[in-house]
């Protein structure tokens, strides 16, 4: 019996007999840590029930496992080399398809309609992100009109931490914000870089995000001005929020009275850090902010 694709002897002899060189410019750092694979697959927990897209199949590790556990697999792959090794290795599973694509030029929403058998089911994505645009995917994910059932995503480990961070942490800030706004994140487990080939330099974790359970209390005047004056409050973390609120909106005298009075009606002490503030004030503020005109 042909061992599985996430197996040391069997990454070894694909790459050998496809004369395969890992390339850093792609951020290739295969897995070869069968146990590690299955629990990515555990917690997507994915069933038959679910499409699943992944991002980045390599030679096909983790693309073995998910053709196991879900219905149907649609995997993405930018570079061109290893397409016809997956097509090959992964010619034992039927319900996987390949496609020479780059995530971030790929029409998500029409590859979902056209590649899956019934596009209605619910879309996974799973994946051991190239870690050189972990958050560029992550923020095309969120932003392309897709109702992900679960992210299910391996990357650095720092970077997970700053997705799943709690206020008041130095992990904390516009890009846990950015996530929180669509998804609720919860790291699921760490892995040691010794479960690549080769093997980089950071450990990574495995996050998985989730649709939030319940809407935000309070809508924003405009999303993408909000996250500008998220990223404008965050710019000197060590600072007093009202150093930074100073920096992004003015220091006008008249700026500075309606600035304080609006932070007394929302509640906020102006000497906070901005990193003790949750997204729902955020909003609050924002919406606040906009209302007065500044
Ligand atoms: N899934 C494999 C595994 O776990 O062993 C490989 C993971 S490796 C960390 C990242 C993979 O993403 C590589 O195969 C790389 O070529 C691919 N990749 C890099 N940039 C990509 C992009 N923009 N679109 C699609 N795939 C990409």
């Amino acid at each position: 019996k042909t061992p599985q694709i996430g197996s040391r002897t069997r990454t070894r002899a694909i790459m050998e007999k496809y004369g395969i060189h890992t390339k850093k410019s792609f951020g290739q750092n295969f897995l070869t840590d069968l146990n590690v694979l299955k629990r990515i697959v555990d917690a997507g927990e994915i069933t038959k029930a679910d499409n699943v897209i992944e991002i980045g199949p390599g030679i096909g590790a983790l693309t073995e496992q998910l053709a196991q556990a879900a219905g149907e697999v649609l995997a993405l792959e930018i570079d061109q080399d290893l397409i016809p090794v997956l097509n090959e290795v992964l010619k034992p599973y039927p319900n996987v398809k390949v496609l020479n694509q780059d995530v971030l030029a790929a029409n998500l929403p029409a590859l979902i309609q056209e590649q899956f058998t019934d596009p209605t089911k619910p879309v996974k994505v799973v994946a051991n992100l190239p870690y050189y645009i972990t958050s560029p995917i992550l923020m095309n994910l969120l932003k392309v009109p897709v109702k992900w059932a679960a992210i299910c995503v391996m990357m650095q480990k720092e970077v997970a931490q700053r997705l799943a961070a709690q206020p008041g942490t130095k992990q904390y800030g516009a890009l846990t914000l950015a996530i929180e706004y669509q998804m609720t994140a919860t790291i699921a487990f760490n892995v040691s870089r010794h479960a690549f080939v080769p093997s980089p330099n950071v450990d990574s974790a495995i996050v998985v995000l989730k649709p939030r359970k319940e809407p935000l209390p309070v809508q924003p005047f405009d999303q993408q001005k909000l996250f500008g004056f998220i990223r404008g409050c965050f710019a000197h973390r060590r600072k007093s929020l009202w150093n930074n609120l100073q920096s992004v909106i003015g220091k006008q005298a008249d700026v500075k009275e309606k600035m304080q009075t609006i932070l007394d009606q929302a509640g906020i002490s102006p000497q906070i850090r901005p990193e003790r503030l949750t997204l729902d004030q955020f909003i609050d503020l924002a919406n606040r902010l906009h209302a007065a005109a500044l």
